[in-house]
């Protein structure tokens, strides 16, 4: 399936949220990375269809999405960034409401249900209570039912919130699984839930869409821009205001700092493998106008 996002923009009131906002998905996982603020939920929203846009249209297939909103619907799962539960309802429960919800057939639901809860781990707590659910749990709970219809195209915002390193790397494999013939748009302000299974990445800073790029590409770009410096911490403190700083480590009296600059920061600074993270403190930095 093949979305084209066209010059998308939202106000909410005077606020502008998006601002143009246009990109492409096929097959595979696209990254919506970008800080608090930057549009990433309202842009999911206008494609899950719960808020719609003040201006641009969404192509489904180079059709325009609102004359085939059904069919999209059906071939759509959305994982939005907090469910909410039904005290009563266990796990169970909630997945055949939401079966129902999706007009699944019934001889094909409890079948899929036993399928799915089997490949997020909670068969052995189906009969549970969902609320009472550890927030992986939940978030696993999430997944399974935005996989109920077998989606083509699987939306998931902020889906790694609240879970912990280890619940996050069974997540992203689990993304990384199901992306094989399908799309993902999974948005995150987290660079390592991206990192190693997007294949393309989408900045996206205050409503606008800085660049869209693979993964690598971005990485690529700032090779020889990241540094790594010996300094002491005072002058660190110093350093930090008008520099891209991406991590400190302290060796002996002196920290090591990685730095993000075009240009060598210092005469016995030497050149760094560059990683996702720095590209995304360089693009951020560079959207904002800021000098590097
Ligand atoms: P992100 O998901 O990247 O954190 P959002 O899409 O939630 O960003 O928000 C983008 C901007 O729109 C923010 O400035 C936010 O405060 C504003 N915003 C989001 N939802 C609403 C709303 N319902 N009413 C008014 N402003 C909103």
């Amino acid at each position: 399936m093949k979305l084209t996002i066209q010059n998308i923009s939202k106000n909410y009131g005077k606020k502008r949220a998006l601002n143009g906002v246009s990109f492409e998905m096929e097959n595979g996982v696209y990254g919506l990375l970008g800080p608090n603020g930057a549009g990433k939920s309202t842009l999911i929203r206008i494609l899950a269809g719960v808020t719609k846009a003040s201006g641009g249209e969404v192509l489904v297939n180079g059709k325009n999405k609102k004359s085939c909103d059904r069919e999209f619907r059906a071939t759509l799962g959305y994982l939005p960034q907090s469910l909410d539960f039904y005290p009563e309802f266990s796990g169970l429960d909630y997945l055949r409401f939401v079966a129902a919800l999706k007009g699944i057939k019934n001889d094909e639901v409890e079948p899929k249900i036993k399928k799915l809860a089997e490949q997020v781990r909670l068969t052995h707590d189906l009969h549970r209570k969902c609320v009472n659910y550890s927030g992986g749990m939940k978030r696993r709970l999430g997944i399974a039912q935005a996989l109920l219809n077998d989606p083509e195209i699987l939306i998931l915002d902020e889906p790694t919130a609240g879970l912990d390193p280890h619940e996050r790397i069974k997540f992203r494999n689990l993304v990384s699984i199901f992306s094989r013939d399908r799309t993902v748009l999974l948005s995150t302000h987290i660079v390592s839930d991206i990192d190693c299974i997007a294949k393309e990445t989408v900045m996206i800073k205050d409503g606008r869409v800085g660049r869209m790029e693979s993964t690598q590409s971005f990485v690529d770009a700032i090779g020889g821009k990241v540094w790594l410096m010996k300094m002491t911490v005072d002058e660190l403190v110093e350093y930090q205001n008008d520099h891209i700083i991406s991590n400190v480590i302290p060796t002996g009296d002196k920290m090591e700092v990685r730095v993000v600059s075009d240009a060598k920061p210092a005469a016995d600074a030497v050149v760094a493998m560059p990683t996702l993270e720095d590209a995304y403190l360089y693009e951020f930095n560079a959207m904002a106008g800021d000098v590097v």
